[in-house]
């Protein structure tokens, strides 16, 4: 196993928030990744590389080992099942909720519950977890349109402010669970890279907890 250590990044809202915690644990990439449509990069320490890819597909890197080190949110990895991953450290960024969501006033009223989501197997667990017969249908993007267009009973989604459901009469329903970014590390390359990724950890930890000193003051 090469000592390089390859860091899986999720692109978009967890990217601007990962990098200054990053660069508070001493890494920083080596060109703007902003101003680039490369996908890895070189960093200022010369044996550490960014790969910058979806939230989805990080997970997979990282448990295949194609990457070391993963940045992901809390809902992906329970999408995708994270099995062979570690997860030693919650980044407490991009916090929201996973949850069930209906049309404002409107009770589900099917004995089948047709749910709509990206989150197709969170949901299948969750409904059977919950003794509720469910149809899941599997969207890519817009679930709040589903009960409007009569496509779903309900959605599975994420929710911070709640503005989206309400924009679109819909309400939260139900808590599936928290959400918030997480830091995963492969298996193999925990016990192979130990002395490289145990002082990242405790790196990260400690830019993790200065920030939420700062954001409390
Ligand atoms: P809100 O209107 O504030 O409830 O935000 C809801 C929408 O924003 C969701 O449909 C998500 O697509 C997106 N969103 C909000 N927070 C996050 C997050 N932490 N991670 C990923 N997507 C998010």
């Amino acid at each position: 196993m090469s000592k390089q250590l390859i860091l899986a990044l999720s692109k978009g809202r967890i990217l601007e928030e990962t990098l200054p915690l990053l660069a508070d644990a001493g890494i920083t990439p080596a060109e703007d990744l902003s101003k680039s449509r490369k996908l890895l990069f070189d960093t200022n320490l010369p044996d550490v590389k960014l790969v910058i890819i979806r939230a989805t597909d990080v997970p997979t890197y990282v448990q295949l080992g194609a990457a070391d080190v993963g940045i992901a949110g809390k809902d992906v990895l329970l999408e995708h099942g994270a099995e062979g991953l570690y997860e030693p450290l919650d980044l407490e960024i991009a916090r929201c909720k996973l949850m069930t969501a209906g049309v404002t006033g409107q009770l589900p009223a099917h004995a089948r519950r047709r749910v709509a989501t990206k989150f197709v197997n969170v949901a299948r667990r969750y409904y059977a977890e919950q003794g509720i017969q469910a149809e899941v249908i599997k969207l890519y993007g817009a679930m709040e349109l589903a009960p409007l267009m009569n496509l779903a009973d309900e959605i599975v989604d994420i929710v911070d402010t709640g503005n989206t459901l309400r924009a679109n009469g819909m309400e939260p329903r139900e808590l599936i669970a928290h959400i918030s970014t997480r830091l995963v590390v492969n298996k193999a390359a925990m016990t192979m890279k130990h002395d490289r990724i145990k002082p990242l950890l405790a790196r990260l930890e400690s830019a993790v907890r200065k920030r939420q000193t700062q954001l409390a003051e």
